[in-house]
């Protein structure tokens, strides 16, 4: 069922588990990832990034993740992640995004504050979650483009109490797209916000926090982890293999079995590291 995840994530933080928020492409992957929240009975996040947006338009994502979501056995929410223009929130909003997130994290702070609270109206108003940036996770692929910058707990405490968001993402030391599993997570800044923060916080670019770190972020108290790189990578190398495997093979619905397959297998590996076995039927 299609859910907007401002429940789901207050219950993760409750039960002691964090959702996972996976960073999906098109059909074949939401597809896989759903198909591992359900072998678990666990809620799960699909999420659409500018890289998404810009190949397939919003709506047509829209339509096929949100009828990916209502047609699944556990809560899927459907969520637009990094939107720097307030329009491109309006027409995934629009288009039936049960969650959005709003990105100014590269504004000075009472411009990001001002956005998020505009954002914040026009999204509650339709049912929909709003998710905000304090503090900046930067890009390994991509460096100066997006400045990294820890999160300051007196700032995320005025920015959490001004513009009412749902959820807070926070920096401690990951980045995007790492493709290894080193990011230095500060433990002690993550615990300094949420003595000033009481909403459920949301570590991004989570491909490159380790195993153990993982498990020990989820026992946190924090929110929802957003995975993406990490299914990029099975789904891309498995595809390579497949092709190389066989040089004749053309169609693309059997080259795409044995990726999907894979990419349910790690999305279910992160789940488990998050705490997401069973958690629907825990009281
Ligand atoms: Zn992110």
């Amino acid at each position: 069922m299609l859910v907007n995840f401002k429940t789901m994530i207050n219950e993760a933080v409750d039960k002691d588990y964090a959702i996972a928020g996976f960073n999906v492409f098109g059909y074949e992957d939401a597809t896989a990832v759903v198909r591992a929240a359900e072998s678990l009975n666990a809620p799960v996040m699909l999420m659409t990034n500018k890289v998404a947006v810009d190949h397939m338009p919003v709506e047509v994502l829209a339509a096929i993740l949100c009828k990916v979501a209502e047609q699944a056995k556990v809560p899927v929410c459907v969520h637009l992640d990094h939107a720097k223009e307030l329009g491109l929130i309006a027409r995934a909003i629009k288009a039936g995004y049960s969650s959005v997130m709003y990105d100014g994290s590269q504004l000075p702070l009472e411009e990001n504050i001002k956005n998020t609270q505009e954002v914040v109206k026009f999204a509650h108003a339709c049912g929909v979650s709003v998710e905000a940036e304090i503090g900046s996770v930067g890009y390994s692929d991509q460096p100066g483009h997006e400045q990294s910058v820890y999160t300051e707990p007196a700032e995320a405490e005025k920015f959490a109490e001004e513009t009412g968001v749902d959820a807070l993402a926070v920096a401690i030391g990951t980045v995007h797209r790492m493709q290894v599993q080193n990011a230095n997570i500060q433990f002690d800044r993550l615990k300094a916000i949420q003595q000033v923060v009481k909403m459920p916080l949301v570590i991004h670019g989570s491909t490159g926090i380790t195993d153990e770190d993982l498990q020990k972020v989820a026992s946190c108290r924090v929110g929802k982890i957003n995975i993406g790189t990490a299914l990029r990578l099975v789904f891309g190398n498995v595809l390579r293999e497949e092709m190389n495997k066989d040089p004749e093979a053309f169609d693309r619905v059997k080259l795409f079995q044995k990726p999907m397959e894979k990419v349910e297998q790690e999305a279910k590996h992160k789940m488990l590291l998050l705490r997401c076995k069973d958690v629907l039927s825990k009281k």
